[in-house]
């Protein structure tokens, strides 16, 4: 499995594009902004994107997603939750802040505990509200991709529309931290990190430790 990463759009959020190299098959994880890079990467490679997956509707995660499924044919999974914010530039916050985004409705709702398969694959969809109602993390083998929810040294905002501090607590202890200490994350901004790092150097994360 190869990961590559983009930094795209105004806030510098992450777009992972994760391969399997025997099939070519792929997804892409968050996709702020469909550059040249991410598509000159997708053609040099061959790559078959199966799926556009979402850790959540803010537009700096979004804002691409419609130029590159017109490019591949690809289905954009999200989760029903967070869905809405797809189709309402107020819901994803770009009315204020950006060109407005909207994008087609998804094609594929995700719940807790949903998987979906690219080459040999497995993605696990684990719901972490708390930054968005419906934010979601992805795990595949021994790496997580945990969106706005877990960055390395931080954590998500909960002061937006649909954000609860002690949502995102509670999502980041019960649904994160369990996971093992050798589990890779890699976040929706930021280098990535991994669960035991987090759970000895993440400030914000002290009482959650006690
Ligand atoms: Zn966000």
């Amino acid at each position: 499995m190869k990961i590559q990463r983009y930094i795209v759009g105004l806030y510098g959020a992450n777009c992972y594009i994760v391969s399997d190299e025997e099939s070519n098959e792929a997804i892409i994880i968050d996709l702020g902004e469909a550059t040249d890079e991410i598509e000159n990467y997708i053609d040099n490679n061959n790559l078959k994107v199966k799926y556009i997956l979402l850790t959540h509707g803010h537009f700096d995660h979004i804002a691409g997603v419609e130029e590159l499924r017109k490019l591949t044919q690809t289905k954009v999974a999200i989760s029903k939750e967070d869905a809405p914010m797809l189709l309402n530039p107020a819901l994803n916050l770009s009315e204020m802040v950006y060109k407005k985004v909207v994008c087609s409705p998804a094609d594929i709702l995700l719940k807790d505990g949903d998987t979906l398969t690219f080459g040999k694959h497995s993605v696990e969809v684990i719901h972490t509200p708390g930054h968005t109602k419906g934010g979601v993390c992805f795990k595949i083998d021994k790496v997580c991709f945990t969106g706005d929810t877990l960055f390395r040294g931080s954590i998500g905002r909960y002061d937006f529309p649909g954000g609860d501090f002690s949502t995102l607590m509670d999502s980041i202890k019960n649904k994160l931290l369990v996971l093992k200490d050798d589990i890779t994350i890699y976040p929706g901004h930021g280098d990535s990190s991994t669960i035991g790092k987090e759970k000895r150097l993440n400030m914000f994360l002290r009482d959650l430790m006690k």
